[in-house]
């Protein structure tokens, strides 16, 4: 059997890129290993830079229907003071299960054919280029040959190790960690954010909102940190609300629905080379994740745009060489590269060490009840103040 592009991945980033394939009339097979719709460990929080994407798909509306809104963001400060300032930006909170399948759907409405509980397990590689899979489909050995892969196969990708396109920068792997929980403690309308003195540097625990006392709870740490702590992943919950005033408010009654689930994220400062010949690698199996709090389906998806975008202009040239497919980092750079700037400064300037939020909160807190100012421009005054104080 011979595709002209297989999607290795039904996530933000596949199906994103098998949505605009299959727009642009092309032969795409987007294949999953999991039954969907499939669970993914996440905060659910959903930006503001896919918003225009969900709207372009076609599926916004229903991604609204599913999600809850948030008026702004609550930062806690490790010596348990805070601050709550509004934004209308803030992220929605979406249940990864249900917001994927919308996009997975999406993508098969539009023509790509989907294939779930296909495990791929090796790139078909010729002379040097990528010329399709083979895995194992309903317990047999499949092979599908294509003229491109999109591998989108997540944080764990086997597929870009295979290309050796995994780029495993210490500093900058974390671990996530995420449950659901009803009873919270003094829930909020906002998307809360709590830092303490063992989560640093960056690392911090969220209470996103999702309705009335319920949210998605969830601790957020580089591997470093990790293993200072001794802790396990699922042991920080407990740390957090036994250890911390605003944690105790938070979990003291809270009750856990199901379990807490973990997760790798690797994350990266810059757009780099995800591309070899016949292949490009999009979203976590790219390492896409921002440094800063750990988001990665906005930029798992402008990638799997770009990606499909990239492969349209191949296409036209027939022509799959590494050479021509580079021209996918330029797009990376054109529709990531602004986030990423964004999140380094707010990991370089507010999150490198306790006292940074600690300063911030006593700073700007009174202002912030005063009158609704807006999270962004908090940020940029203390960036700017942070720069000052530096020079
Ligand atoms: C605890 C935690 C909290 C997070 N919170 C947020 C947040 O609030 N907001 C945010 O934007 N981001 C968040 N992220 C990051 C976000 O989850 C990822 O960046 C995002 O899921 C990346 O999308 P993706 O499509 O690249 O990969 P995934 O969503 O992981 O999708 C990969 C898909 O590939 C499939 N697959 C894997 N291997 C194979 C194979 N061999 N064959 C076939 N299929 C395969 C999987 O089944 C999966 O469906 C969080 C991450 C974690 C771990």
């Amino acid at each position: 059997m011979k595709r002209q592009v297989i999607v290795v991945g039904a996530g933000p980033a596949g199906a994103t890129a098998a949505f605009y394939l299959a727009r642009a009339g092309i032969d795409v097979m987007l294949l999953d290993k999991e039954s969907w719709p499939r669970d993914k460990p996440c905060g659910d929080g959903l930006r503001e830079p896919i918003w225009s994407l969900y709207r372009d798909m076609g599926v916004w509306e229903e991604v609204l229907q599913y999600s809850t809104p948030s008026t702004g963001v609550l930062l806690g400060a490790p010596n348990q003071t805070f601050i709550k300032l509004y934004s209308e930006m803030a992220p929605l909170c979406g249940p990864r299960k249900i917001i994927d399948h919308i996009v997975a759907k999406a993508a098969e409405r539009e023509g790509a054919e989907f294939i779930q509980n296909f495990e791929v397990t090796a790139l078909i590689i010729k002379r040097g280029s990528v010329k399709g899979v083979v895995g194992v489909y309903r317990g047999q050995p499949a092979r599908i040959e294509a003229d491109v892969v999109v591998v989108a196969d997540g944080s764990h990708s086997r597929l870009s190790h295979q290309l050796g396109l995994f780029n495993e920068d210490p500093d900058l792997v974390f671990y996530g960690a995420r449950g659901y929980f009803e009873d919270i403690g003094e829930m909020t309308d906002l998307t809360e954010f709590f830092y303490n003195d063992i989560f640093y540097p960056t690392g911090y625990m969220w209470v996103f909102p999702m309705s009335g006392t319920k949210g998605n709870v969830g601790a957020f740490i580089t591997e470093g940190a990790l293993q200072r702590s001794g802790m396990r992943l699922e042991d920080l919950f407990d740390w957090w609300r036994d250890n911390t005033a605003l944690g105790n408010k938070r979990l003291r009654n809270a009750r856990l629905l199901g379990e807490i689930k973990g997760w790798r994220l690797p994350a990266c400062r810059e757009p780099w080379d995800n591309y070899a010949a016949g292949a490009l690698v999009a979203g976590d199996a790219g390492n896409m994740i921002e440094a800063a709090f750990g988001g990665g389906q906005d930029l798992a998806m402008l990638a799997g745009k770009d990606a499909a975008e990239t492969i349209i202009e191949a296409r036209e040239i027939g022509d799959y060489s590494a050479e021509t497919l580079s021209r996918y980092k330029k797009k990376l750079i054109d529709s990531q590269k602004g986030i990423y700037d964004i999140f380094n400064l707010g990991r370089e300037y507010a999150l490198t060490e306790p006292d940074d939020l600690n300063e911030l909160v006593r700073i700007f807190k009174d202002k912030a009840e005063s009158e609704k100012i807006p999270l962004e421009n908090v940020l940029a005054d203390w960036v700017m103040l942070k720069m000052q104080k530096m020079s």
